[in-house]
């Protein structure tokens, strides 16, 4: 676990580096939040040994999560270890890999390259080592903070979930969504290579249902997908955070959770509706 810790810690440092996504430069505050995410996770990381137990305790609706390292229950959090590597085909996937798959989706303009002010970024999507620590038992807090770069949550495939905004904090347009594959997800670029969705991941959707649990924001409240009793759910029809309550097949007694909608801010609106746990890479 040592080796595990040294590697991630040695990844934060080239991501500081990296773009957040798209358009241009990471922030100084990507930077901040990644490193101050590292340090929260650390003593608790060097207290465990990083070791993490499953199933006792975990609530009933992490049984969705496949395609991941670990998942347990540490204290109140859930915490979930990831390669973040898609269960699904890529073009983003490099020519030699088994998972390569030439881009077959609807929009024309699409292409792995992605104009950047320095550059052209062309990425092959690298395997990484995420922790994330979530609150096991959710709840709604009395100041939402907003979410931040890089990651905000978890697929159940084990890829991240990435807010509405690229590298410099405006709303992402053609310049990504050009950018994303037949799956609705993309890396971010060289060197961090972080594959991740930002909008409904269609892989999930189509094997699980457009109604169905699609993963789980750091705050602990769960995402559906953008289907609900027939109805394709809009951005109006939700929260200010982009959700609502009520019951769920996964928790019949109510939660509160996000829907991923068609249209803009797609996942999460102006923020966590609790409180954010961590993100450590
Ligand atoms: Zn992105
Ligand atoms: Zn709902």
């Amino acid at each position: 676990m040592k080796n595990w810790r040294l590697k991630a810690l040695a990844v934060v440092g080239l991501w500081s580096a990296a773009s957040g996504c798209g358009s241009t430069q990471e922030p100084a505050a990507q930077t901040d939040t990644a490193a101050a995410a590292d340090q929260a996770a650390g003593p608790s990381d060097a207290a465990s040994g990083g070791e993490v137990s499953g199933g006792a305790g975990l609530p009933a609706a992490y049984a969705a999560m496949y395609n991941i390292e670990s998942i347990g229950v540490e204290g109140d959090q859930v915490v979930i270890r990831t390669k973040n590597l898609p269960d699904h085909n890529s073009p983003f996937y490099g020519k030699t890999s088994a998972k390569y798959e030439a881009y077959n989706g609807t929009n024309p303009s699409f292409s792995t390259a992605i104009k950047l002010p320095n550059g052209n970024s062309d990425p092959i999507l690298a395997a990484q080592d995420v922790t994330l620590r979530l609150p096991k038992s959710p709840k709604g807090a009395s100041s939402h903070a907003g979410t931040g770069l890089g990651a905000i949550g978890i697929a159940i495939n084990g890829v991240l979930l990435y807010n509405q905004y690229n590298g410099v904090k405006a709303l992402l347009d053609s310049l990504e969504f050009n950018n994303f594959d037949q799956y609705n997800g993309h890396p971010t670029p060289a060197p961090a290579l972080q594959y991740h969705y930002h909008v409904e991941p269609l892989y999930l959707t189509k094997t699980k249902g457009e109604g169905a649990l699609l993963g789980f924001l750091l705050d602990g409240f769960p995402l559906y997908g953008p289907v609900e009793n027939g109805k394709r759910l809009k951005t109006a029809d939700l929260d200010k955070y982009h959700g609502h309550e009520h019951a769920t097949t996964e928790y019949p007694a109510g939660t509160y959770h996000y829907h991923v909608t068609d249209d803009a801010p797609w996942i999460n609106g102006d923020g966590y509706y609790g409180t954010a746990g961590t993100v450590t890479k």
